[in-house]
């Protein structure tokens, strides 16, 4: 199995990337763990990620698909993989989409849990993660607005988006993607 989670921040991707990961054996591969990774193992490239992180900003093209193909790749070999996070934006999805084909990593299914904002705001300032501030949400929210709806129309012309209510129990997510599922 080899799926997109696509969420706001906050919208429930690495919860539900989590949960489909163990029910079907692959693994959950989030983006934001592979370049926050690297920030800690204090490399050129992580105090670059840094920076973009610590403003909400989206990092650099070169910088994501150097981190994640190769993790990527080795997931693919082993089964699948739920990836959350990227691709982020079309430009990434037309570049994964081209890698895709020559390293048979093409997706089953794109899916995007769909969150009111008001929500999102909530769950995040409950959760405190570094990046988790009023100021920094404010800004990965528009982020997230200003990339989301392309990226989304992108795989729905594709004919494999899957779109869910995210504002439900985690359970009932688990089982509504399930069930849609090729
Ligand atoms: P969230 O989706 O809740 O913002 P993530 O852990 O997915 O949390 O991402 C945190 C940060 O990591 C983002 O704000 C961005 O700076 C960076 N990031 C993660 N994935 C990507 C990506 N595919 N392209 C560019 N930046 C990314």
């Amino acid at each position: 199995m080899k799926l997109l989670m696509i969420a706001a921040p906050g919208g429930g991707k690495g919860t539900q990337g989590d949960r489909l990961a163990v029910k079907f054996g692959v693994r959950h591969i989030s983006s934001g763990d592979v370049l926050r990774a690297e920030v800690r193992a204090g490399t050129p490239a992580g105090r670059q990620i840094a920076a973009f992180q610590q403003r909400g900003d989206l990092v650099p093209d070169e910088i994501v698909f150097e981190l994640l193909t190769p993790v990527v790749s080795a997931a693919a070999a082993r089964g699948g993989y739920i990836l959350d996070g990227f691709p982020r934006t079309v430009p990434q999805a037309v570049a994964a989409a081209d890698l895709g084909r020559r390293l048979d990593l093409t997706l089953d299914a794109a899916v995007y849990l769909n969150v009111p904002d008001p929500v999102l705001i909530q769950r995040l300032l409950a959760r405190s993660r570094a990046d988790d501030t009023a100021e920094v949400i404010e800004h990965r929210l528009q982020v997230f607005a200003d990339v989301a709806a392309p990226l989304v129309a992108y795989y729905r012309d594709r004919g494999i988006l899957i779109e869910v209510n995210g504002d439900q129990p985690p359970e009932a997510i688990t089982e509504e993607i399930q069930a849609r599922l090729p």
